[in-house]
């Protein structure tokens, strides 16, 4: 006799829709027999680890035995260090999700409202599902978030709302004064999460720095990560940064080990190598450019982003161009499930992988 295990679920769990990753190039090399794939498909860093990195981890490897430091001792400091906040504000993550998902666990409630925008970061969609809560999702406002729509859809039922400076996957980005005007009009029992997963890429004037606006709200929580301009991606390392209560909830419900050692000595020697930080960011303005000279070539358009991607409009059904693309050995990233189906996302590469997509997007338009 089989049982019906889905049933015995809770009913968050039995509503998810699983998180769709990039594909991974093995997979595309198993599925089609090609080799030498270009992946520009998950945002990722597209220089591998720097020197630094390396070392730390080699080093590592010689004591895997051990449990990690479960309070991320040096992390802590490092970041501390870094970033001027105390280390009783920090939490870290088995990369930003992770903190994502402990926000959700700690705070939400099943009949909570959580309100993000449209076109907002998956990830938001899946906390608030997994917790029995009611989406309340926001209009965009040219793609990217409408402040003064998600600050009107407050109600005494709303919990958090989650604001990403900039969004995945519009790239699109929040100046300070209006961040700020936002931050005013939120009830203080409201946590607000601000995710800048994308926040070392962006060298705009009145671009808000979150970490800096913690002291004016309490009920600020700030997410970053080392999966991006620090290139870490594979390592699963994040990190949030609230105030001390907040930091200690999240504290009781993370998993005492829930980073690794081994990604936590590469986050540290990451955060230690500004030069490998700067080349990323330089390699990546650089690459945006060269993507956008050739998209505008194509005669296509994107949205406007200050992250380390451009989402592209393909003025028709994006789907097949993907499928086409693959055969052509590059891998981006279909946003259908963001409610964009005629978009792409590119994640900017390196140079000549920038390059290899444009010919590949030429050939299959031309198609
Ligand atoms: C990539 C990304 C993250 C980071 O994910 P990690 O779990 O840290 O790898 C978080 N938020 C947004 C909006 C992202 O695009």
């Amino acid at each position: 006799m089989s049982c019906d295990f889905k049933a015995l679920a809770t009913p968050g769990v039995q509503g998810l829709h699983p998180y769709l990753p990039g594909k991974p190039v093995e997979e595309l090399e198993r599925e089609l027999g090609i080799s030498d794939i270009v992946k520009l498909a998950s945002n990722e860093n597209p220089r591998g680890p720097g020197e630094q990195v390396r070392q730390a981890v080699s080093h590592v490897i010689t004591d895997l035995s051990r449990y990690p430091d479960s309070n991320g001792f040096e992390l802590k400091r490092a970041l501390s260090q870094k970033f001027d906040i105390a280390e009783n504000c920090i939490t870290l993550g088995n990369g930003s999700n992770d903190v994502l998902d402990l926000l959700g666990r700690t705070f939400i409630r099943a009949g909570d409202e959580v309100i993000y925008s449209e076109y907002g970061f998956l990830v938001y969609a899946l906390v608030t599902q997994a917790a029995e809560a009611s989406a309340v999702v926001t209009p965009a406002k040219n793609y990217g978030h409408d402040l003064e729509a998600m600050a009107a859809a407050i109600t005494e039922r709303t919990r958090m709302i989650f604001v990403a400076n900039p969004n995945n996957p519009t790239g699109t980005w929040l100046g300070e004064a209006e961040l700020r005007a936002f931050l005013e009009k939120v009830p203080s029992h409201i946590i607000v999460v601000l995710d800048e997963a994308y926040t070392e890429y962006v060298a705009l004037k009145d671009f808000p720095d979150g970490l800096k606006l913690l002291g004016e709200y309490p009920n600020l929580v700030v997410t970053r990560t080392f999966s991006k301009a620090y290139g870490l991606a594979a390592m699963r390392v994040g990190f949030a940064v609230a105030n001390e209560a907040i930091t200690d909830l999240l504290n009781r419900i993370r998993q005492p080990f829930n980073v690794n050692a081994i990604a936590l000595a590469a986050a540290v020697a990451a955060l230690n190598d500004e030069a490998y930080l700067t080349e990323s960011v330089r390699l990546n303005r650089e690459g945006m450019v060269q993507l956008e000279q050739g998209l505008a070539k194509l005669g296509l358009e994107w949205i406007p982003s200050a992250g380390n991607f451009l989402t592209v409009d393909m003025q028709q059904d994006a789907g097949p161009l993907y499928q086409a693309l693959l055969h052509e050995g590059v891998i981006v990233r279909p946003v259908a499930n963001y409610g964009l189906p005629n978009h792409l996302r590119i994640s900017i590469g390196l140079p000549n992988e920038n390059q290899r997509c444009l010919d590949a997007l030429a050939k299959v338009l031309s198609a």
